[in-house]
């Protein structure tokens, strides 16, 4: 019996490290030479970016970031929001899932020119290559993410 893991490599020593997904926020460090490990890829839920994190986690991640930018009182953002967690975990190890509260962080929003939501957005390689608009079923957002993986 074990839980679900991903595997980390060291960027330190090039260790493979068995990280179980429940743990992946808790900030993993290599069990041979102890430095930290990078998340390089999503765990198994969004995480929560700010106009603090975004620059770190986004524009210098390499690799693709699917963003939901959301609000609370966006009634379609709560339909999207349970297709981007179960993205989020099938699609774990593969890509990054964020989620971005446009209220919050309006500079984000009118850098990216977020005019109406939920929107996502997929970064590759710290650009974004698409924007999807409106509350999208599963199969459409898949539809359009899978190409750019
Ligand atoms: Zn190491």
């Amino acid at each position: 019996m074990h839980e679900e893991a991903i595997i980390i490599t060291c960027p330190n020593c090039g260790a493979k490290n068995r990280v179980p997904k429940s743990r992946v926020n808790d900030r993993p460090v290599c069990g041979k030479c102890k430095t930290p490990l990078k998340i390089s890829t999503t765990n198994n839920r969004p995480i929560l970016l700010t106009e603090a994190t975004f620059r770190t986690e986004v524009l210098s991640f390499a690799g693709v970031v699917l963003i939901d930018c959301w609000a609370p009182w966006c009634g379609p953002c709560h339909m999207v929001s349970p297709i981007v967690e179960q993205i989020a975990s099938e699609y774990a190890g593969r890509i990054k899932v964020g989620k971005i509260d446009i209220d919050q962080n309006p500079t984000i929003a009118s850098q990216f020119q977020i005019q109406s939501i939920p929107t996502l957005l997929i970064f590759k390689n710290g650009k974004l290559v698409d924007r999807l608009i409106g509350a999208l079923p599963k199969n459409e957002i898949e539809k359009r993410l899978i190409p750019i993986l």
